[in-house]
């Protein structure tokens, strides 16, 4: 019986008539094309783009060189080295680098950070115009965060609930 059924649909185009009726209910309604780039979709809290490094009110450096972001990174994007800074003897980073070409920009790194150092904002529109400037230092990953740490830290704010 199922067969004949799906014999008398195919012989009258029941489902070609179907997609047809879609195809002219969707021709009436307002169209969802935005213009990029002068128009934007909204972006959620957890968007996860370009990475940044944060610093607590005072200016000191969140990150305290634990390398947990760097264990659990699945596409070995990040690089660092430590060692005790001078002044105080506190562990810190010499050297904090992500590779952005194999950063899959999963959000593990800042999952992990138990510091909340470790953030990816909602930057997402940036390009690179020369070899190995896809590898991002400590000090422009700090510059990002000191620029956009009013935007990350509302977002966080936004997201604590869930966290
Ligand atoms: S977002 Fe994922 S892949 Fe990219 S650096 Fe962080 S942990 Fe690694
Ligand atoms: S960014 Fe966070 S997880 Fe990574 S080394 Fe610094 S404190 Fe540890």
């Amino acid at each position: 019986m199922k067969r004949i059924i799906a014999y008398l649909k195919s012989l009258l185009l029941l489902e070609l008539f179907a997609g047809l009726w879609l195809t002219l209910k969707y021709l009436f309604r307002p169209k969802y094309t935005m213009r990029y780039p002068m128009e934007h979709i909204p972006q959620s809290v957890r968007f996860r783009g370009l990475h940044a490094l944060r610093r607590y009110p005072n200016g000191e450096e969140r990150c305290i060189a634990c390398k947990l972001c760097e264990a659990v990174c699945p596409a070995l994007a990040i690089t660092i080295d430590s060692a005790p800074r001078p002044s105080d003897g506190q562990r810190r980073t010499t050297r904090y680098d992500i590779d952005l070409f194999k950063c899959i920009y999963c959000g593990f790194c800042e999952e992990s950070c138990p510091v909340d150092s470790i953030v990816e904002t909602n930057i997402y529109e940036y390009h690179f115009e020369r070899r190995g400037e896809n590898v991002v230092t400590k000090p422009q990953l700090l510059a990002i965060g000191d620029r956009y740490e009013k935007e990350i830290a509302a977002a966080r704010a936004q997201d604590a609930a869930y966290r």
